[in-house]
This record gives structure tokens, sequence and C-alpha cells, in this order.
């Protein structure tokens, strides 16, 4: 995942490799070079979801989404080279306030998406044993920070909500159809295309659903820094198969012989000492 993290990575030069490139194993290789040992204390992401081992809670004050897929101001859809990264301008951010976040409010920052070359090894985190199509990240930064570079080194600098996408034989999603429209228009690396401001509907459902995963982990690209408030959604939500496909056709270097077919970091194991704290939020408080 990530937001100007990913930015900064940018392929400036024309690899012309035979092979199409595999992202996850190159960021995967940096992994234990890149992150200061301080950094490692805690756990690495993504990693893989299992109910059984998690604690539920009913006790969060509810998650709430502000402004996400509310019309108005501008939004942008960009090829790094690594992913396709939605921004918005001209606007006031999307805030996500409650749950897991106490009482601090989280600025909407950027949605990306990870992929793989098949339909079901797409996603980072892995949930009783599934993985999915596709897993789309929305970053959002602690507001007391400032921005999103100053939060990026806190532990409680960031919080992601994940959510998987199923690619299935079934029609395509119709709002999620102004993501793919536009994925069409990003070919090209380092190109940015505009969007309808309302782009985010597709999350909307899901998003209202109670029942989620949260943990503290890391960034799963490059620093790699332990600062992300996880928030997962365990059910995936539905899109075709050729609205995947389409991310699949980006291109991943200026020579444009490479596609992003994979951009996915294999999943972390902790260290043997280290216990996983994952919590479900089955249910939020009751408001009195
Ligand atoms: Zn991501």
């Amino acid at each position: 995942m990530t937001g100007p993290v990913i930015a900064g990575f940018t392929k400036s030069e024309c690899l012309c490799e035979p092979e199409e490139i595999n992202f996850a194993q190159n960021v995967d290789e940096d992994a234990h070079i890149t992150v200061p040992e301080w950094r490692l204390h805690k756990v690495q992401s993504p990693i893989e979801l299992k109910h059984d081992e998690t604690n539920e809670y009913d006790h969060f004050e509810p998650l709430e989404f502000h402004g996400h897929w509310d019309h108005g101001g501008d939004a942008t859809l960009n090829n790094n080279g690594f992913t396709a990264t939605l921004r918005f301008q001209n606007r006031e951010m999307p805030v996500l306030v409650g749950g897991p976040l106490h009482e601090d409010q989280y600025i909407f920052e950027q949605l990306h998406f990870h992929w793989s070359d098949d339909d079901h090894s797409g996603c980072e985190h892995i949930f009783e044993g599934q993985a999915f199509s596709m897993e789309a990240h929305a970053v959002h930064y602690n507001k007391k920070y400032g921005d999103f570079k100053n939060a990026a080194d806190r532990h409680d600098g960031l919080a992601v909500v994940a959510f998987f996408l199923k690619a299935t034989d079934d029609d395509e999603h119709p709002c999620f159809n102004k993501m793919t429209e536009a994925v069409k228009k990003i070919d090209k690396i380092n190109s940015t295309t505009s969007l309808p401001s309302d782009c985010l509907t597709w999350i909307r459902e899901a998003a209202q659903c109670k029942g989620y995963y949260t943990y503290q982990g890391s960034l799963t690209t490059e620093p790699y820094t332990e600062s992300v408030t996880w928030i997962i959604y365990p059910t995936p939500i539905h899109v075709s198969r050729e609205q995947v496909s389409e991310f699949r056709k980006m291109k991943s270097t200026p020579c444009e012989r490479h596609n992003i077919v994979k951009n996915v970091r294999p999943i972390q194991t902790p260290p043997a000492h280290k216990k996983l704290d994952i919590i479900y939020a089955r249910s939020h408080k009751m408001s009195e």
C-alpha cells in the first residue's frame, strides 16, 4: 500500500527485461534492508486473518466515513508504474473517525489497488485461507500530524481501510465502472486522468457493515513503517473479470513492454515471540 511512499516509487528508467516484472518479489527482497531495526518491533503487513484467532469486541464507537462518496471538487487517477492511485482535489477531504481510532480524526490521502496476474491471488491480506482478486486501500493520515508525510512515521499516524474485490462471471459492478473507465485512460506510466468525484460509491455498502477486523501493522511498500491501524472488511465486493483485467493493462515502464501484472506483498510472518493482536469489531457501542 501507500501514498506518497508509492508516489516516490516511479519507474523512471525502462528496465527492458524479457519477462514481466514481479514487483512483489522486488519489494520483498528490500524489506529487511530498508527498515530500521526499531521499526520492526511489532507486526509487518500483510497478514493472514483467522477469525478463531481474533478477539471479538463490541465497544468501539461507530466507525464513520464522512465525505468519501460525496459529489464535489475533482478526482484524479494516476499510474505511477506500481498501482493506480485516486486522489481528490479542490474539496474538503473525506474524514474517518471512530472505531479503533480513539479520539483522532484521519484525513483521506489516497486510495490505490493491489492485483495479480490471476483472479485469485491479487489481495495482500488473506482471510481464512482465501485470497481474492484485488485489494483496495483507502489511506488516511492522523490530522494531528498535519499531513501524510509527517504522519507516516508515527505509530498512530495512518489508518488504512482495506476492501477485497472478487472477480466473478456476473455483470460488471456499475459503480466500480467509474474506476475502470478511468484505468483505461492511464495505461501509460505517469499518466493521470480525471474521473467523477463520486467515484467511491462502490465501497459505501461494504463500509457500512459493522463487522471488520483491525490490528496495528505496517505499510506494505517501502519504507514498511509500522504506523498503520488496519481496518479490513472481510466481505468481498463483487466486480466482473473484465473490470479486474483492465488494471493488468497498465504499463509499468516507459518502453511500454511491461505491464503491472502483480503488485502484492507476500504474507508476513511475525516473530515467534510476537502474538498478533487482532480485533474483530463485531458491533459498536450503542448510543445512549
Ligand atoms: Zn496498498
